[in-house]
């Protein structure tokens, strides 16, 4: 039975890819941070079959100690700081978190998968805000890198370190430069699931209307179910490398409010949508849009979840989880 550990189990994507792990015979292994963290309960109802192990990002002998306990055959390095909106306020965290950390998950890789054969394979969830300021579109696995925030910056040095592993120390490294990716398991603080949930609360009347940043910017959105599969892919190939994961199609949040409140029955927005300037960026991304060829090639991976569908099923959830909380009142 092949062994995954997994960093960030209690996030988006490893929740995703722990159940794609399970269905494909792995025993999964998921890093929990915090002395009582209050979503391990659910974490255990939901996920039976992971087997949370202690450790934390800034601290290297812990993950270590998490590497020996479960002895992986793969290492999916998913924990971050991942809201950039908070990486701005709390920049020195994002840097220590989401760009030193993987050089300790790294470094940890080294020390026990051993220098001789250096067994552990290992993926690092790259993003494609390390791009920001777009220097050509679409975005490849050759496009240089221009961070517009902290996040972005921590994501650069994570992706850069990687790459550097692999080349100095001979690891089976790859970094997947994932574009955004959603669910109905984002957190409610990330822009989709904001407006998703705020939707179906709209609807159901417990909210009056939603309050936005930019609705002017555009990202090439995909289904987080779609993109783990993509990360184990990766791991899978005779050699290790980069690569972008993306649907190659872009929407702007506009589009997104707009989608979303159709399909509750509701043509005219604009009336429940305010916007703020506190919810604008320092330093805005106006444009992501990406080139997976390379995925298509290699990997044999595509997208099978369009934006209107991931917009339906997002809507679809929150709708039920809202009116489920409305009955227990
Ligand atoms: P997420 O839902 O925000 O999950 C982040 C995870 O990191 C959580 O499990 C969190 O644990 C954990 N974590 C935070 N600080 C930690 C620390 N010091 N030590 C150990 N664990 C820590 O993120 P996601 O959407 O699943 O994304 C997964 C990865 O892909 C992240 O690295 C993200 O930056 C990257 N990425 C995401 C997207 C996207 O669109 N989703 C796109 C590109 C790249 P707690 O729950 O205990 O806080």
């Amino acid at each position: 039975m092949p062994r995954a550990f997994i960093t960030g189990i209690t996030g988006q994507d490893g929740q995703h890819l722990a159940e794609f792990l399970h269905g494909k015979g792995y025993e999964v292994f998921g890093m929990v941070k915090g002395q009582n963290n209050p979503k391990m309960t659910a974490m255990r109802d939901e996920f039976p079959y992971v087997e949370p192990v202690p450790g934390d990002l800034a601290d290297l002998p812990s993950i270590v100690k998490a590497l020996e306990l479960s002895q992986p055959d793969e290492v999916y390095n998913l924990a971050a700081i991942s809201f950039v909106a908070m990486s701005f306020n709390q920049a020195e965290l994002t840097a220590n978190i989401t760009g030193t950390g993987v050089l300790r998950m790294l470094d940890a890789v080294r020390i026990v998968g051993g220098s001789q054969n250096n067994a552990i394979r290992f993926y690092q969830a790259s993003s494609s805000e390390m791009f920001g300021q777009v220097r050509q579109t679409p975005q490849t696995e050759m496009t240089p890198f221009h961070p517009r925030s902290p996040y972005g910056c921590a994501k650069v040095f994570g992706h850069d370190i990687t790459v550097n592993y692999r080349e100095s120390y001979g690891l089976f490294a790859c970094s997947g430069i994932l574009f955004n990716h959603e669910g109905p398991r984002r957190g409610l603080e990330f822009v989709t699931r904001k407006v998703t949930n705020s939707v179906a609360r709209i609807k159901l009347g417990i909210q009056d209307e939603i309050v936005m940043g930019n609705l002017d910017s555009k990202r090439d959105w995909g289904y987080a179910g779609d993109y783990v599969k993509a990360m184990w892919a990766m791991l899978q190939q005779d050699e290790p490398d980069d690569y972008v994961i993306a649907t190659g199609q872009t929407h702007s949040i506009e589009d997104l409010v707009e989608r979303a409140f159709a399909e509750v029955g509701i043509e005219d927005w604009r009336p429940y949508v305010r916007q703020d300037p506190k919810f604008y960026r320092p330093a805005e991304v106006d444009l992501l849009i990406g080139d997976a060829t390379k995925a298509h090639r290699q990997l044999g991976w595509k997208p099978e979840v369009d934006f209107p569908t991931l917009i339906s099923m997002m809507v679809k959830h929150d709708l039920a989880l809202e009116t489920a909380k409305l009955r227990r009142r």
